[in-house]
């Protein structure tokens, strides 16, 4: 089949599934705009229990500034139909520039949104932030209404959580709920929240680098290896459950340009590691930060992939060898305590690959303010609590310090 047959084919299935959808007024009706020879989505997908289809490759904004319309606009004329916000996102300028793009548009796409909560947050607060989000988006309901970086299960076991969606959804204000995770704690809040039977959706970070298996293959020779071996586990039983599963930090870092000058077969890293994530049956969609027009070209290229192609394993390797010992797995969360100032290690550094791996320097500072407890006590530290605590070997006492003086 051809590049143009197999759009042609993907526009068939989509049209066809939107027509059943609507009958069940779930799904989006659009006609996609055709692409000629630039990328497009390829595949559409059912996300989990919410019925909602979406496009396999979906739009991730937590980068998006003001005046940047032209970026959702390129994205949604290519097939991407899900577009993921959140309230904290550039300080809301992210929902707005979603809302101004896609007015006119909006029974046609899926939008998530999402909000941060402590476990003491209030229903009225929740309430207060989704109409704030609904202001921004300038639109009356939201598809998929995440809490924000669930870091502790007593965010998800929180009552007013529970209040909050519950009203929420009975005034049409959100469709379904979900969990979004990228730090601590994670596969022990999923695990909760699919117990507890809580969440249409999650959100989660999820990478080549954080499945053990996997990882030991590229990292033989290396003395370092990914200690995530729950999550594939909890990714599963979340599919059991019928939860809709989107993929976060898909590219272990982002570190695109180290990587040019091995992209010599035609692929490139960051199409060889979505394929890696999408070749996992457990997950339906990846999200990621659309920063340019060629980037969206680029990620697009992996639509429709469920399998590695020849040549993503040395890329994949390549990478690794590169950048695994600088990068840290956040979600892992081995050097909890270490700290006896409390320092949240893997937030510091995570707001750190922001500034050092996506070169965001704005969003790491911004993430970095938000941090309930930052890393300024390191510049009074020997290093040595923290000196052994990564299990993955990173050097946390050089690297904290640096990264407050970076962003504070
Ligand atoms: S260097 Fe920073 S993170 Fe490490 S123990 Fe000292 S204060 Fe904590
Ligand atoms: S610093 Fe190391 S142990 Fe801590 S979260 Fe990152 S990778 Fe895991």
């Amino acid at each position: 089949m051809t590049r143009n047959e197999k759009g042609a084919f993907a526009r068939r299935s989509f049209l066809q599934a939107g027509a059943a959808g609507a009958a069940a007024g779930l799904l989006p009706t659009r006609s996609r705009a055709t692409a000629g020879k630039r990328a497009e989505v390829k595949r559409y997908v059912v996300l989990g229990r919410t019925g909602l289809e979406i496009s396999d490759i979906t739009f991730g904004s937590s980068r998006l500034r003001t005046g940047e319309e032209d970026l959702v606009a390129y994205a949604y004329d290519r097939g991407v139909t899900y577009f993921d916000t959140a309230e904290g996102y550039t300080g809301g300028q992210s929902e707005s520039v979603i809302g101004n793009a896609l007015l006119g548009k909006r029974d046609q796409v899926v939008i998530a949104s999402k909000t941060s909560t402590r476990p003491s947050t209030t229903r009225d607060e929740m309430m207060s932030a989704l109409e704030g989000s609904l202001r921004r988006l300038r639109t009356d309901y939201i598809d998929v209404f995440f809490n924000h970086a669930v870091n502790s299960v007593a965010q998800m076991s929180n009552p007013e959580w529970h209040a909050f969606a519950e009203q929420a959804k009975r005034q049409g204000k959100i469709r379904f709920t979900g969990m979004s995770g990228h730090a601590g704690h994670l596969v022990e809040c999923l695990d909760y929240a699919f117990d507890e039977d809580m969440v249409d959706v999650v959100l989660v970070a999820y990478n080549f680098g954080q499945d053990p298996k996997f990882y030991e293959r590229l990292t033989q020779s290396f003395d370092f290896v990914a200690t995530q071996p729950d999550l594939p586990r909890v990714l599963e039983k979340g599919k059991r459950k019928g939860v809709g599963v989107v993929t976060m930090k898909n590219l272990m870092g982002a570190r695109l340009n180290d990587m040019r000058p091995f992209e010599t077969g035609g692929a490139t890293f960051a199409q060889a590691a979505f394929r890696w994530v999408l070749s996992n049956a457990n997950v339906d969609a990846v999200t990621i930060s659309m920063t340019s027009h060629a980037l969206i070209d680029e990620y697009l290229g992996a639509s429709g992939a469920t399998a590695l192609v020849h040549g993503d394993f040395e890329l994949l390797k390549q990478y690794a060898r590169l950048n695994g010992a600088s990068y840290c797995r956040h979600a892992c969360n081995d050097c909890e305590g270490a700290c006896p100032y409390g320092v949240p290690i893997a937030d510091v550094l995570r707001t750190r690959m922001y500034a050092t791996h996506y070169k965001d320097l704005e969003f790491a500072r911004s993430e970095y303010a938000q941090l309930a407890v930052n890393a300024a006590a390191c510049a009074s530290c020997s290093g040595q609590p923290c000196r052994e605590a990564c299990t993955h070997d990173l050097r946390i006492d050089q690297l904290c310090g640096p990264a407050h003086s970076l962003l504070a």
